[in-house]
């Protein structure tokens, strides 16, 4: 029999199992992928964006959002910055983004394994838990037999990236239980758009643009930063960091759009001058010409045959209101959003185990030794390091939390 179970080794599993050893539990770490901690791996493009300097609620979307007040109470950034430090983490900082001071996602991975074998945790992989049966303990239905704990935490991650670990059997897990698991959708990902243009822009980088989502008429939220047009619709952090607002949106069957501002370090007016006075000056070109310098070659088509405007007309002759035209257009090019890229591409899962099933100290209502940690739960973070923080921090708490129910 087992003190506590730990389903799921990836960020949040590793660090639950760790800090229920170090309260005191004999552990076992269950993964059913052949080694632990794949995912980790490919975070931050092989960097680990770890953490985030500016933590804050609002960085943070789903019902369960509230636990972070208790979750970061006792593991916030400062004491989870402190964990990897122990263990053996310097820290690089990246504007407000946090790296191990490497740069190797393979270090924060072999910190956590090593640790988990210093505090003696066994660890099963290649076995795939398939039921949680409560009782006196907890039986563990696994493809590799039945396992007993006093105390289960569910770390079993969402359905994003399911080819480097998870792809939802968390939420199956829970949903067996009866436990209430919401809408689930992939976020932090790429959108699809519909533009009969995207093919011609495909790779092409607005290095500082503005973003905006717009839900059923409303502007829901604006990002800057590098944006990229794929062939079949737009990427870049901006985007990603877009795309939980467009999902939502879609799933309520609302008519999203994305509108990009190309030029965002001048206002209208300036904009309209500056078009004026290259016309001018350049009013032997073509208008198709004279774009020429200004903006990516391949957007200038694009710009024209959304504005309806004759790219072969000398410049010169563009009137004012054809030049607000233009205007208009490179500080508000609309991209109707279709859907998201699909779940193997996004990062994290929005939706998932509701706030309803879950105690401030991660353990499930319903079944009192029986904890959650992790993406499973409904709550996901931005781009930024925000999820993994959520990560550690749930699963150090639960983990502590459960070794030290035992004890009561
Ligand atoms: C490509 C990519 C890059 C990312 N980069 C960053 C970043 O730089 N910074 C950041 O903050 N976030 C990043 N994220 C998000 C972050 O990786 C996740 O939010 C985080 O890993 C979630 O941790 P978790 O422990 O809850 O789930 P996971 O890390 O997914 O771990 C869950 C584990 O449970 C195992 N498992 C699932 N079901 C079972 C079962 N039934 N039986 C046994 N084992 C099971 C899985 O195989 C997996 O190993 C990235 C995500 C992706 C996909």
């Amino acid at each position: 029999m087992e003190d506590v179970t730990v389903i799921g080794a990836g960020a949040s599993g590793l660090t639950a199992a760790i800090n229920s050893a170090r309260h005191g539990a004999k552990v076992l770490l269950i993964e059913k992928m052949d080694r632990v901690g794949k995912k980790l791996l490919a975070t931050g493009n092989g960097r680990c964006n770890i953490s985030n300097v500016k933590v804050s609620l609002s960085r943070y979307h789903g019902t369960c959002t509230h636990l972070l007040k208790s979750v970061m109470a006792d593991y916030g950034g400062d004491a989870t910055r402190r964990f990897f430090a122990e263990i053996g983490i310097e820290y690089r900082r990246e504007e407000d983004r946090l790296y191990p001071y490497s740069l190797q996602a393979s270090s924060v991975l072999d910190v956590l394994r090593y640790e988990v074998a210093r505090q003696g945790v066994q660890c099963v992989t290649g076995c795939m838990v398939k039921d949680i049966i409560p009782g006196d303990s907890f039986s563990i239905q696994t493809s590799e037999g039945l396992f007993q704990s006093h105390r289960v935490i569910l770390a079993a991650g969402g359905k994003a990236s399911s080819k480097l670990g998870s792809a939802g059997e968390g939420y199956e897990i829970a949903r067996k239980l009866g436990i209430r698991v919401s809408r689930l959708f992939p976020a932090l990902v790429k959108l699809r758009c519909e533009s009969p243009y995207l093919k011609r822009l495909a790779g092409v980088k607005v290095e500082q643009g503005v973003a905006s989502v717009w839900v059923g008429q409303k502007m829901l939220r604006q990002e800057e930063g590098e944006i990229l047009f794929t062939p079949d619709g737009l990427s870049g952090p901006p985007i990603l960091q877009l795309s939980r607002c467009a999902a939502q949106g879609l799933a309520e069957k609302k008519e999203v759009l994305i509108i990009l501002d190309l030029f965002p370090a001048m206002e209208e007016e300036q904009l309209f001058q500056m078009l004026k006075g290259r016309t001018q000056r350049l009013s032997y070109k073509t208008v198709e010409e004279s774009f020429n310098g200004l903006l990516h070659k391949k957007l200038t088509p694009v710009l024209l045959a959304y504005t309806g405007l004759d790219g072969t007309r000398e410049s010169g002759t563009l009137s004012n209101r054809e030049l607000w035209i233009l205007v208009k257009q490179m500080k508000g090019m609309k991209f109707p959003v279709t859907a998201t890229g699909p779940w193997q591409e996004a990062q994290v899962t929005a939706g998932g185990i509701v706030a309803g099933e879950v105690t401030g100290t991660l353990e499930a209502k319903r079944y009192p030794g029986l904890f959650f940690s992790g993406e499973v739960l409904d709550i996901d973070g931005d781009c930024g390091g925000f999820n993994l923080q959520w990560a550690w921090s749930s699963g150090l708490l639960a983990g502590r939390n459960a070794a030290i129910s035992i004890a009561k």
